[in-house]
């Protein structure tokens, strides 16, 4: 119905008022980078207008409250993806914020897992899947670690059906591999991978488990705990909060398994010369130097913002606004709509139109106010698989709503419309 298909939020985002050429803008590019409700702006303004102060060292009362408000960020971010559960339940008196380590964003902390973690459990020889499906930043930092330290990528391709499947991965998997990386959600296809299954499997053989959330926690609620995953990743900005900030879940028993990855202050316990520094615990040790406090309070805030509506309206709003666009978008002629048919999909979707360059439609739909992306979408070797070297990307927010779906649709009839009459 008309009501559910109008975001009752979308009035909180400053930037969808924003005029491009003289028309509204229509963002569907929330995969990219999702827009900033007022009330994480707000949080930031208020950290540098009135408690500006770095954090860990100060005894005085700014610093104190500013290292107790980036605390309580860090337990609301266990808490939202449901790390307390796995943190109580392997002991009573350890808490999840131990194993939630503030990073720059998805990128940066599977680096720190590639480099705290994997580089210190393994030996030349050894191996590591990933998928076809990865998203360039659950490539590449395993590649050069497997340079770096002779060991071995295997790739785990998709099916006829642009899937994952289970028997691929037991065939995948040897004695010595040591680490699964896969996406939760596709990037590029939106497809919601059977992750919890893929896990069981490869706990069966003792593999360890890092799952990139970056596309998974703004559209489902995440339970790290039911998961069972060795390592969850993500990005706040695409949760509504600021650049710059992301986390990291650790598995309480994978922490002891770790050695700090950057150096410098805030990790340490104790520094000497020439040498016997000792560092701190974790999650500090995996922290050096001052954080990123104004992103981290405004990653809290968008939490915060995403709690008070919920998760289930949240996934209910887009859900309904997906089918209308698949729907829109299958009847376009000439579409090809990438992705599996069979698994659910979730706030994204990719395709092209034949015979036209996504470029051309992408800077067609920007000239119509119209945000999308194209391109290779940081997922070179997915694009080789399906075929091709670019694509258009579509993806909703909590703040779609039909008109945005509409006017993409009508755009996209124009851009048919106007080659078709010059072929
Ligand atoms: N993984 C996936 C699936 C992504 O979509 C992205 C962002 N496009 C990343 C990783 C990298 O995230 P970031 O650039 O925020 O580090």
């Amino acid at each position: 119905s008309a009501s559910v298909l109008t975001s009752p939020w979308r009035k909180d985002f400053p930037t969808l008022q924003t005029q491009v050429y003289d028309k509204s803008l229509v963002y569907l590019d929330s995969a990219a980078t999702a827009q900033t409700p007022t009330a994480v702006i707000e949080r930031m303004n208020q950290f540098y207008h009135h408690e500006y102060a770095s954090v860990h060292r100060g005894v005085h009362k700014l610093s104190a409250n500013a290292t107790e408000n980036l605390e309580f960020v860090r337990s609301k971010v266990a808490d939202f993806i449901g790390a307390s559960a796995a943190y109580r339940q392997h002991s009573p008196e350890s808490s999840a914020t131990k194993g939630l380590i503030f990073t720059k964003g998805t990128t940066e902390a599977i680096n720190l897992v590639a480099n705290s973690y994997l580089a210190h459990n393994v030996q030349a020889g050894d191996e590591i899947i990933i998928t076809e499906m990865e998203h360039h930043a659950n490539i590449v930092p395993w590649q050069m670690l497997a340079e770096r330290l002779g060991l071995i990528i295997k790739v785990w391709r998709l099916n006829a059906q642009h899937e994952l499947d289970e028997q691929a991965l037991q065939q995948l998997i040897t004695q010595r591999t040591k680490l699964l990386a896969i996406t939760h959600v596709s990037n590029v296809l939106g497809t919601v991978n059977p992750i919890k299954s893929f896990i069981e499997i490869a706990h069966q053989a003792d593999v360890a488990v890092l799952v990139d959330g970056a596309q998974a926690v703004m559209h489902q609620r995440i339970d790290v705990h039911e998961l069972d995953c060795d390592f969850y990743v993500f990005s706040a900005h695409k949760l509504y909060g600021p650049t710059g900030v992301g986390a990291l879940y650790v598995k309480p028993n994978r922490l002891s398994q770790m050695q700090p990855w950057e150096g410098g202050g805030a990790m340490i316990e104790q520094v000497r010369l020439p040498t016997g520094t000792g560092f701190t615990q974790a999650p500090w040790c995996f922290e050096a130097g001052t954080p990123n406090i104004a992103g981290i309070l405004g990653f809290g805030a968008a939490i915060d913002y995403l709690t008070s509506i919920g998760l289930v309206e949240i996934e209910k709003h887009e859900s309904s606004l997906m089918r209308s666009l698949l729907k829109g978008l299958q009847d376009i002629d000439g579409i090809e709509i990438y992705g599996s048919s069979s698994l659910p999909t979730i706030g994204v979707v990719s395709f092209n139109l034949n015979g036209l360059h996504a470029f051309d439609v992408g800077a067609f739909l920007d000239r119509y106010g119209i945000a999308i992306r194209t391109g290779h979408l940081c997922a070179m070797p997915l694009l080789k698989t399906l075929g091709q070297s670019s694509v258009c990307r579509v993806s909703l927010g909590l703040y779609t709503d039909q008109h945005d779906v509409d006017q993409l649709i009508e755009g996209l009839c124009r851009i048919q419309g106007l080659f078709g009459e010059r072929k």
